[in-house]
């Protein structure tokens, strides 16, 4: 997609939002080059992607829900709010590849983990004690450990 004023091919998103019947995203984009704002509307193929939480019950997938725990969990570390808005499309759109129909709440957490740890080491832990639920602060500890030492390869 190109700039529809000046023809830049390069943009970046400054909004994202569902519309109100849930079946389009609203993107309120910038021009790199321009700068002018133009909005695009995503339409989602089949239905929504649902989201069946640890009690069972199902709610659709809501990008903006994702995006403030990525912006939570990011609080206070070098990461910028585009690099989250890039990282919140990836893993949407990796699972409206990966699931056809709905997941579960754990496996999108377990997916944004993955991600998150690519991006942010302390990032990852803060999301992964939400996601998991650690019993304890020596779990925690375990895990920060394990994601320490994976950040710098032993030589
Ligand atoms: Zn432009």
């Amino acid at each position: 997609m190109t700039c529809p004023f000046c023809g830049h091919p390069d943009h970046k998103v400054i909004d994202s939002r569902t519309s109100a019947d849930g079946q389009a995203i609203r993107r309120r984009r910038e021009c790199l080059a321009c700068g002018k704002r133009f909005t695009t509307y995503e339409h989602l193929e089949e239905g929504r992607l649902m989201v069946i939480k640890k009690d069972g019950r199902r709610e659709p997938f809501d990008r903006n829900k994702l995006l403030a725990g990525l912006v939570k969990a990011c609080e206070k570390r070098p990461v910028s709010m585009d690099q989250l808005e890039d990282l919140a499309d990836e893993i949407e759109r990796d699972l409206s590849r990966t699931f056809e129909r709905e997941a579960s709440s754990q496996e999108i957490g377990e997916r944004v983990m993955r991600r998150l740890h690519d991006v942010d080491p302390v990032a990852y832990v803060r999301f992964a004690s939400v996601y998991r639920e650690f019993k304890d602060v020596e779990q925690f500890m375990r895990e920060l450990k394990d994601v320490l030492a994976q950040k710098s390869p032993s030589a």
